[in-house]
């Protein structure tokens, strides 16, 4: 069994089953082959999200699993940046009453998330 014959992302493991190869082993051709594209974090979690929730952006919104480690992050920007949107700290946090009507923060191309389906302009 070698990597070539497993696929791209996976590899001999110690125990003779298939493993995943770390990411930053592989070239970026590699992960594109795969069909992955380079993106910011934010967004990939985004999509992780929206994945789990079978592409319902509202059942993101209002996810109750509050122990999964995405949760503070589901929405697609960082919730501890101080400033940034939606941080404890921000100047441009929207309101509880507009989020709790799944109103989004309108698309902004410093925001790549908020160009993801499912944010309409508020
Ligand atoms: S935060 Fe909620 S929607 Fe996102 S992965 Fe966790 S359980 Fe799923």
């Amino acid at each position: 069994m070698t990597a070539t014959t497993l696929g791209l992302g996976l590899e001999p493991g110690p125990a003779g089953h298939a493993v995943g190869r770390a990411p930053r082993a592989m070239t970026r051709d590699e992960l594109r082959e795969m069909g992955h594209e380079p993106m910011p974090a934010t967004k990939a979690i985004r999509l992780k999200c929206l994945d789990c929730c079978v592409g319902q952006a509202n059942e993101v919104r209002q996810c109750v699993a509050t122990d999964c480690a995405l949760w503070p992050w589901r929405m697609g920007n960082h919730p501890w940046r101080a400033g940034g949107r939606g941080g404890p700290a921000s100047d441009h946090a929207v309101p509880a009453e507009k989020m709790a009507r799944g109103a989004l923060p309108a698309a902004n191309s410093d925001h790549p998330a908020t160009l993801l389906p499912g944010h309409e302009a508020a």
